[in-house]
């Protein structure tokens, strides 16, 4: 079912790119400014339509069970690295001092998580959006990291606007977004932390909040320690000079 409603839906938002990509360039016969910004307008909603309708069918596979997750050790200072590179510019555009705090050692080890690097770098992804969208421009956000026996916490922290306590659990629900100002109509559905939250579930792990309205939240996602012998790799992929 999800399959066919996917190629069905798809389908048709795929013609409407084509045809108004065609028309904007001109095939059809000259375009004046007004009908190009007419174009632009129509293809910005295509892919905001697209992007709604990837993130509910995605939601629905995951809910059926139909994503593979895997299993192996992740390379935490790595995985944090790659995801402080894709947010950069983004943070730095909504004027945010933007920190990326790396663990990458912990016994003279390096440090790994148990899970599927795609699905972590997406959480945290979700999680770093979320903090730019709900925090003000000269405010912050750091990701931290720390380990409790086999247990590792990353921590997305922001000083945003923060989520009053009555709606702290439902924000997890999916379709639940909370009434600010910053909240802008175009930005999600409420599906980014419903889905991070089964991804964290699936891996062995979770995703929990802590938060003070008008001070800011942090959102930690836990996963198991990665279960090789670290010590084996030691100097292989730790890059010079990042070591704690
Ligand atoms: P979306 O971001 O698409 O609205 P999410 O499921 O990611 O959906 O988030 C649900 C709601 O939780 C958001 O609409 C917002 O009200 C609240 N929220 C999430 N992250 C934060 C944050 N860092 N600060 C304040 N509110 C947040």
């Amino acid at each position: 079912f999800l399959a066919t409603m996917s190629h069905e839906l798809r389908t048709p938002l795929n013609a409407i790119a084509g045809y108004a990509q065609l028309i904007d360039m001109g095939i059809r016969g000259p375009v004046i400014a007004a009908q190009h910004a007419d174009l632009l307008r129509i293809t910005r909603s295509q892919e905001h339509l697209m992007g709604l309708i990837n993130e509910i069918l995605n939601f629905a596979k995951l809910e059926a069970g139909a994503v593979p997750i895997a299993h192996t050790d992740v390379d935490v200072n790595e995985l944090l690295l790659g995801v402080r590179e894709m947010m950069a510019l983004q943070m730095q555009r909504g004027s945010l001092h933007y920190d990326v705090c790396r663990l990458n050692r912990i016994d003279g080890r390096i440090l790994t998580v148990r899970g599927d690097v795609d699905k972590i770098r997406q959480i945290l992804l979700n999680l770093l959006g979320n903090a730019l969208k709900f925090t003000r421009p000269g405010g912050s956000v750091e990701v931290t990291c720390d380990v409790t026996g086999d247990a590792v916490a990353i921590h997305v922290g922001d000083t945003g606007v923060g989520i009053p306590l009555a709606q702290r659990t439902a924000i997890f629900e999916p379709f639940v977004q909370v009434d600010t100002s910053l909240t802008r109509n175009a930005d999600g559905v409420g599906l980014g932390l419903a889905i991070s939250r089964s991804l964290a579930r699936a891996m062995g792990g979770d995703v929990t909040v802590e938060s003070n309205v008008g001070i800011g939240s942090v959102f930690t996602l836990t996963l198991k320690r990665g279960l090789a012998d670290a010590d084996a790799r030691d100097g292989a992929t730790a890059p010079a000079g990042t070591a704690n």
